[in-house]
């Protein structure tokens, strides 16, 4: 099992920082790898609310799989020479914020190499003060902050970083695609990386009112999650039943529960558990009627809470192949499948078919 084409995505989308509302040099990333990639059977949209690239080549619906670009960080405003106000964007553990030290960008920004550097102080709910240690350089303005940790190292078995959530769910969703598109399968997959997941589902609901998501598509969100007992590190990616809110689709987790099977005959490993550590997208898309349910690898150091400081977080690298020949099983199969969409389609068509019938007086 080879987990490298996984990281090699995940290198690509980490060698730039990220913020929930700053996902712009990230998402520039991910663009940059579907043209060298992805070939031309792949359309890549821009929205308001993230990138959504699409692979059609039949009829009907499609699988839609679901990562977000942004992992929690600060707004910085109130800049000087001395130092800035952090705001906190998202769930990071704020007991160990006092002293952790953190790396300061513009918006977009090039590259991992910070404007500045700092260490925040003593602060009150979300706001943190900000003392240089290294100083912009003049008439350089940074805009928001990461916690100053590694953007991706494999140590051993594991992937460590300071955003894995859920930069790893768009380099699974990502090399999925790439995989299904090389392979010229008669399938319908896609992709969306939204922005503003952190601070509740922003670019993801954005999406959903914007009309440009198909009712008749199937949603996986694909995350990682708090590890806890039925989701352990190296026992193999989650079929998650449910959030914290509630359960999934349970048509479409028996769909997947399908490919689990065929894929445990050929000694891959799959959990299945309701995670209720947090919430995902899919409980967004299920609220406003999508049909939706969950992926996700086990996560150590959910949102970078270590024992007692700041730490990056950790992923087993095993668990990253069977989640992408997982996925892509599933949408080689969606075209045949009996979900929601290919049974709307099948019995409008009877529907049209047969209705004049009922002119009929009866
Ligand atoms: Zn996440």
């Amino acid at each position: 099992m080879k987990p490298w084409s996984v990281l090699a995505v995940f290198k690509t989308v980490s060698s730039v920082p990220t913020a929930p509302f700053h996902e712009a040099s990230a998402a520039a990333q991910a663009r940059a790898w579907a043209r060298r990639s992805l070939g031309p059977r792949v359309k890549v949209r821009r929205r308001r609310g993230g990138l959504i690239l699409s692979y059609r080549q039949c009829k009907g619906p499609a699988l839609v799989l679901a990562a977000h670009l942004d992992h929690p960080a600060f707004h910085l405003c109130r800049v000087t020479d001395k130092g800035a106000l952090a705001r906190v964007k998202g769930g990071l553990p704020r007991e160990f914020l006092k002293g952790a030290r953190i790396e300061a960008f513009a918006s977009p920004a090039k590259d991992n190499r910070p404007l500045g550097r700092g260490v925040l102080l003593e602060g009150k709910s979300d706001r943190f003060p900000v003392s240089w240690t290294e100083a912009p350089a003049r008439g350089r303005k940074p805009v928001f902050a990461m916690l100053a940790l590694p953007p991706a190292e494999v140590s051993g078995a594991w992937l460590r970083a300071r955003s894995i959530d859920d930069t790893l769910g768009c380099a699974l969703v990502l090399e999925t695609l790439r995989r299904v598109a090389r392979s010229r399968a008669r399938a319908n997959l896609t992709v969306i990386l939204h922005r503003a997941e952190e601070v509740g589902f922003i670019g993801c609901l954005d999406l959903i009112r914007s009309g440009s998501l198909d009712p008749g598509d199937a949603y996986i969100s694909v995350e990682t999650s708090r590890h806890m007992p039925g989701a352990a590190p190296g026992a193999g990616p989650i079929l998650r039943t449910g959030d914290k809110t509630g359960l999934f689709d349970s048509d479409l987790l028996a769909f997947l529960e399908e490919s689990a099977e065929r894929l445990r005959k050929k000694g891959l490993r799959f959990q299945r558990t309701r995670l209720t550590g947090g919430t995902c997208e899919a409980t967004a898309y299920q609220a406003f009627g999508f049909q939706a349910a969950g992926l996700s690898i086990p996560l150590v150091n959910y949102h970078n809470r270590g024992k007692d400081s700041v730490e990056p977080e950790a992923v087993r690298l095993d668990d990253l192949e069977p989640a992408v020949r997982l996925l892509e099983d599933a949408a080689l199969r969606l075209p045949a499948s009996h979900l929601r969409g290919s049974m709307r389609k099948r019995l409008t068509n009877l529907h049209r078919k047969t209705s004049p019938l009922l002119k009929t007086r009866f």
